[in-house]
């Protein structure tokens, strides 16, 4: 049985076996195997509860859905799942952690925890161009989620940044709705799949930019037009646009972990030995060490690793005291 009483019935307290922090594939496949092995459990969603899968249409590469599943389905199942055994879900947002004694204090907006162990799943963001406009016409044309909001672009002149999987993949979808698509790059070669770049440059729709780095964006109540800027020349020029979608990548999600754990020179979580990070007691799964592989079934495929080995590492701590008392 658990160090704290049981979770069923879906009410908070304040001590818990382990706390999960984050509600994406690795925090909730976390809890249905910590819940499941009888730790008391307590998943702490944070601002995006079920994680960027909430912010994506079907996902056709989850294995057990032949004909695809939604994404906000697919996560709404997770988080059943992990209910279904005792794991308890506050949708809040975990704001300080203290890792340097045990047990653990993780602070929400509107509660203190304590732990034995902690699972960080805070995933990754989508990254920023870091332009002063940027923030001006978020929601008024600017948007990191094509899946999302492409929808809402019919008839305009699109503008997609990136040249990875994402950016090829989210123009190919958004020539569904728009006039045009030009897809921006700062090199002159891309870093998308062969399969995603023939399929783009097969696309009437699809016009690459390439060499142009995007340096302002203008408009009134919304965004109308987009200035790119040559990386080589310097020349400026001015795009047509009613939508920009931003797909360049990911930042890991670990402000509050900063001189808690040990972070690489991305700020994404280190790992020591299988999920353990820098912490003993405190174990991380998914995107917010992955920048590798970064998939639903990848991040789920670390939730469970982790899982597993905070059940190891509890009891073999239970183990360890026992054995000092005799
Ligand atoms: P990514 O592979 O890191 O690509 C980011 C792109 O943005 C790169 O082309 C990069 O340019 C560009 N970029 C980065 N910072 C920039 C900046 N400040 N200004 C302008 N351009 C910038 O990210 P991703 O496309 O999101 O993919 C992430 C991971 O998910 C990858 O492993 C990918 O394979 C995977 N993924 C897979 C699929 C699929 O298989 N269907 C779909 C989506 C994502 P450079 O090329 O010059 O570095």
């Amino acid at each position: 049985m658990s160090d704290s009483e049981s979770n069923a019935g879906g009410t908070a307290q304040k001590h818990y076996d382990v706390i999960i922090i984050g509600s994406g594939p690795a925090g909730y496949t976390a809890g249905v195997y910590t819940s499941r092995a009888k730790l008391g459990t307590l998943i702490v969603s944070g601002t995006l509860p079920g994680g960027q899968l909430m912010t994506t249409s079907e996902v056709e590469n989850y294995p057990g859905f032949p004909n695809g599943i939604f994404g906000p389905e697919l996560m709404m199942n997770m988080r059943q799942q992990a209910e279904r055994f005792g794991a308890v879900v506050v949708d809040d947002e975990v704001i300080k952690v203290n890792f340097k004694k045990r047990p653990f204090t993780i602070t929400t907006h509107s509660e203190t925890y304590t732990s034995e162990a902690v699972i960080a799943c805070t995933g990754a963001s989508p990254r920023k161009l870091g332009i002063p406009a940027e923030q001006q016409f978020s929601g008024r044309g600017v948007s990191y989620c094509a899946t999302c909001d492409g929808p809402f672009f019919k008839g305009e002149d699109i503008v997609v940044v990136g040249g990875g999987d994402t950016a090829i993949e989210e123009a190919t979808f958004l020539t569904k709705f728009g006039k045009s698509v030009k897809i921006v790059h700062r090199r002159d070669s891309l870093r998308a799949s062969k399969i995603l770049q023939e399929k783009a440059f097969e696309n009437p729709k699809i016009e690459f930019v390439w060499n142009n780095v995007v340096s302002d964006i203008k408009g009134d109540k919304k965004i109308a037009t987009v200035l790119v800027k040559d990386t080589k020349s310097g020349k400026e020029k001015t795009i047509q646009a009613g939508g920009l979608f931003v797909a360049i990548g990911h930042e890991p999600n670990t402000e509050i972990f900063q001189g808690q754990l040990e972070l690489d020179d991305k700020g994404y979580v280190v790992l020591k030995n299988h999920t353990k990070t820098s912490v003993e007691g405190v174990f991380a799964a998914g995107d917010v060490h992955d920048h590798r592989y970064r998939q639903a079934v990848t991040a789920a495929g670390f939730g469970c690793m982790a899982a597993i080995d905070v059940e190891r590492w509890l009891s073999e701590r239970k183990h360890n005291s026992k054995s000092s008392k005799k």
